[in-house]
């Protein structure tokens, strides 16, 4: 074959005549209609609206920052930069087995818990199907859904919490994944386990629950090992942690997943080959090695939440109150004279970021994540302040 006859045979097969198909040359790629229903997450503030710097107790993270075994861990994984981590994350995986008396093979690691919740939804939801969840729960939920094109069902709460009949009652035979936090963000409410137990008996049995415990070290340890024995038990049950709270590692991005073998196998065919980073596995490792931290962080967050709820509580007359919470924050309501709005601009002057969400239907609250002890003293008196009482 001439250069020539070759050349016009590779044109023949690339040209898109050949397709048959010729484009509108004015048509842009459309993204699928179930995307454009999607509203970015929002991350929490770090910075007041004229732009100063402000202490974030905005997004739930460790004010005691990182255990020093895992900040030693990270520092020593910077000259590996070049190679790819192990894609299994083994050694941490079966640290974590270790730890909670899991089968390293029915454990998963994610890019964040947050990458196993959407492909939880992916795996097993799609166009036509539902994936149900609580009102006031956790706005990724809502995300994961429409990703993969399911609809997204909010079941009515009961006084901030989840409501486990009304999540029962609003089951359809599309319902594909049903997702709980517990604790549950933003509002801290904790269903114990008793009552996640009701609610996995009242599933079909071809519903995949989700029990997402990102802030399942901060509850009483007698409470901690319910959800996986659940997961233990049953084909239909999987529960997600994270390192991003207790453990202090946001920034690393690990996650990881508990679950019946199959279902293991199905985040295992979708999740990023190499999803957590040599630097993140080498990090969570040590952070498991370090439960003094751990129990630190969780006893440092039951004192100062306990103080922060007696001090609105003591402003009840100028209609402040809050959502009861096991988790590393409160969400505090004001119903009175003094609105959110303006306790979020107050607190933002006294130098803090909280979260005021009234796009997730909560525009009387704000949740504040608890931070270090001196912080929680001046958000305290800020708040008093705002109600016309001595700090
Ligand atoms: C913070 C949080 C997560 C954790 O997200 P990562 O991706 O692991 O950082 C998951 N679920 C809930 C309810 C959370 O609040």
């Amino acid at each position: 074959m001439s250069i020539t006859a070759r050349s016009a045979c590779v044109f023949a097969l690339y040209s898109p005549r050949q397709t048959g198909y010729r484009a509108n040359p004015m048509s842009k790629p459309e993204p699928k209609p179930w995307i454009l229903g999607i509203h970015a997450y929002q991350p929490g503030k770090s910075k007041s609206a004229s732009g100063k710097p402000l202490v974030k107790l905005s997004a739930n993270e460790n004010p005691l920052g990182t255990s020093p075994a895992a900040l030693e861990a990270l520092a020593q994984a910077r000259g590996e930069a070049a190679t790819y981590p192990d894609p299994d994350s083994r050694a941490l995986r079966e640290a974590i087995a270790s730890l909670h008396g899991l089968d390293p093979a029915r454990v998963v690691c994610g890019t964040g818990s947050d990458e196993l919740l959407n492909l939880a939804a992916q795996g097993f939801a799609g166009p036509g199907d539902e994936v149900l969840f609580s009102r006031f729960s956790f706005a990724v939920y809502d995300i994961a859904a429409r990703r993969c094109g399911a609809t997204p069902v909010e079941a009515p709460d009961r006084d901030f919490g989840t409501d486990v009949d009304a999540l029962l009652g609003a089951v359809t035979e599309r319902t594909r994944v049903v997702f709980l936090a517990n604790p549950n963000n933003p509002t801290g409410t904790f269903l114990p386990p008793s009552e996640v137990a009701r609610l996995h008996a009242g599933l079909p049995s071809d519903v995949l629950l989700v029990v997402d415990e990102a802030y399942g070290e901060y509850v009483d340890p007698a409470l901690q090992s319910a959800a996986f024995a659940l997961a233990a038990a049953h084909d239909n049950v999987l529960v997600t942690r994270t390192f991003s709270k207790i453990y202090g590692l946001a920034a690393e991005r690990i996650g990881w997943a508990t679950g019946a073998p199959s279902l293991i196998d199905v985040l295992n065919r979708i999740r990023g080959p190499f999803n957590v980073t040599i630097s993140g596995q080498r990090a969570a490792l040590a952070a498991l090695g370090d439960q003094d931290f751990v129990r630190a962080s969780r006893i440092h967050n039951a004192a100062e939440r306990a103080r922060l709820a007696e001090a609105v509580a003591a402003l009840g007359n100028h209609g402040l109150s809050f959502s009861p919470s096991e988790a590393n924050f409160l969400l505090v309501h004001f119903e009175g004279e003094v609105t959110a709005a303006q306790a979020l601009e107050a607190l933002g002057e006294a130098g803090y970021a909280v979260r005021h969400l009234p796009g997730q239907g909560l525009p009387r609250s704000l949740r504040i994540t608890i931070g270090k002890t001196d912080d929680m003293a001046r958000v305290i008196a800020a708040l008093r302040t705002l109600c016309g009482e001595a700090a």
